[in-house]
């Protein structure tokens, strides 16, 4: 039976849980941009159940799409009254519910006015995204928003039909304020340190750029809260979509499947009002340091794990993450890079038990009923090792702390960026710096230098460093000769 507000009643019958809430009465207090997997499996279930158990009609949900892509997510959406279902997956079993926070989709490259009017529409108090690291537009190097870039360059030339994430807030803003609405709260739940600070120092960037007036306006006015956002939700697969059709009777054209774990620690820094988000167990923090130690830790625990499976991965041959997990050596170094050189850098949270956090982060990388895919967890690896992966080795070097699995990761990622594994097959890399890197990782070979010199993404500090740069050629001439899985035993422990 398709999903839809139609087919709903049956499928309550059928295990599933679905909103009961009479979705025409709520109201879009959220623009979220970036409907993917995560927002779908994280922010919108939030809001789901605030408006299945609370009644917080105010706090629907807009999707907003800003790329050419995004129109396979609008046209699957909008066949199935924007519902969707959200399927928790463990060794326990699996549990299906149908969510129905979202109300309706922009496809902004359909109508750009829209989605600007939509955003400075009074109803609307907060404009959410998940937009991926690179949709930040973020120099690592001089913490500056990327001017040249071509997408801002744009749109600060044409400021009525943007194509970046700012050039929208922006639009919207000069609307709000010439209306005289209070801006809306920018709520970036992408993985990156201080995602609301950089969000913040970004957009006033930009505003700077088009209007100094504006730029006074939302500094003033504004509020960027940053966030902590976890819950591990791999691509969906067409495998997924026959399985819920197979055991709930569900078709639906795009649901996601996920863990059952999910956190969101807040700061509690909204200029417009926010949903009572603490009623739906999401952690509401009022001084930002405590955000950014909860943000610490899981980017380099969690996230950092994920890149140590991913790029030697790749190049080992693996397809999912837990199949990483089941290979006791491979397990062992994972384990060993976070207690050994991730953990001794992160400052203790009171109440928070490290060493239970990576335990549990063990016990969810092996869960093999969510077929997390290495190639996802790769993807954008230019936004994430400098978030995930150096600013540990940037401490390890400061304080002279081991650092040899940091470094062993860093080496398999140059080396993955060639797109051929240790058996010779080739992969797909998907970068938005994909060629500058491809050329560099070309001509260096297994001199790691010509990467680094991206001061981008690496500054000037790390190039400069002999034991750093000296651990990473390290590690790629012992991948290149003889694969990563011969290698890794070097780097573990011996009993
Ligand atoms: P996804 O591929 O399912 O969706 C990505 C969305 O981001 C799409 O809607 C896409 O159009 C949009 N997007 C990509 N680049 C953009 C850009 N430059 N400007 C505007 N929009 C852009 O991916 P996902 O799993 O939903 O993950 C998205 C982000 O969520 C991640 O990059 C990460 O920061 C965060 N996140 C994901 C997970 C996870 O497990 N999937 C966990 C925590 C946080």
């Amino acid at each position: 039976l398709k999903l839809g507000t139609q087919s709903l009643s049956e499928f309550a019958t059928r295990q599933v849980q679905v909103p009961t809430y009479n979705r025409d009465d709520v109201k879009e207090g959220i623009v979220h941009i970036g409907v993917g997997g995560f927002h779908r499996a994280h922010l919108a279930v939030y809001i789901d159940k605030l408006l299945q158990n609370h009644g917080e009609t105010k706090w629907g949900i807009c999707g907003v799409g800003i790329r050419s892509n995004d129109a396979a997510m609008r046209d699957v959406l909008s066949s199935q009254d924007y519902l969707y279902t959200v399927v928790e997956r463990s060794a326990k079993g699996s549990f299906a519910k149908v969510v129905g926070s979202i109300n309706s989709f922009l496809f902004a490259p359909d109508n750009r006015e829209a989605v600007i009017a939509k955003m400075a529409h009074p109803d609307t108090h907060i404009v959410s995204m998940t937009i991926t690291e690179s949709g930040y537009y973020y120099n690592e190097n001089t913490h500056q928003l990327q001017v040249e870039h071509d997408d801002i360059q744009h749109d600060l030339a044409h400021p009525d039909a943007p194509i970046s994430t700012f050039g929208f807030l922006y639009a919207a803003l000069v609307r709000r304020r010439e209306q005289g609405l209070k801006p809306f709260t920018v709520l970036s739940c992408d993985n990156m340190q201080k995602n609301g600070s950089i969000s913040r120092s970004m957009l006033e960037s930009f505003a700077r750029l088009r209007d100094p007036e504006m730029a006074k306006w939302i500094a003033e006015n504004g509020a960027f809260p940053n966030c902590m956002v976890d819950r591990i939700t791999p691509s969906t697969s067409p495998r997924d979509i026959q399985s819920l059709k197979e055991q709930y009777g569900i078709e639906d054209g795009w649901p996601v499947v996920t863990e059952p774990f999910m956190q969101w620690v807040v700061e509690d820094k909204f200029c417009d009002g926010r949903p009572p988000f603490e009623k739906v167990g999401v952690q509401i923090v009022h001084d930002v340091h405590d955000v950014e130690q909860f943000e610490k830790h899981k980017l380099r625990l969690l996230n950092a794990s994920h890149s140590a499976m991913a790029y030697p991965g790749q190049l080992a041959g693996f397809k999912y993450v837990h199949e990483v997990m089941e290979v006791p050596i491979y397990r062992q170094f994972v384990w060993e890079m976070m207690q050994e050189e991730a953990k001794p850098l992160l400052p203790e949270i009171p109440g928070v038990d490290i060493d239970a956090y990576c335990t549990t982060l063990m016990e969810r990388f092996s869960n093999p009923t969510i077929m997390d895919q290495i190639p996802r967890v790769a993807l954008g690896a230019s936004g994430k090792i400098p978030q995930f992966i150096m600013p540990s080795v940037a401490e390890a070097i400061w304080s002279n702390a081991p650092l040899r699995r940091l470094c062993f990761v860093t080496g398999a990622w140059f080396l993955y960026i060639n797109g051929v594994d240790d058996k010779g097959n080739k992969f797909e890399v998907d970068d938005p710096m994909k060629e500058e890197l491809q050329a560099l990782a070309k001509e260096g070979g297994n001199d790691p230098s010509k990467l680094l010199s991206i001061k981008m993404l690496f500054g000037d500090n790390l190039r400069n460093d002999k034991r750093f740069v000296g651990e990473v050629a390290k590690a790629m001439e012992l991948i290149s000769k003889d694969g990563v899985m011969a290698t890794i035993p070097k780097y573990v422990n011996q009993n």
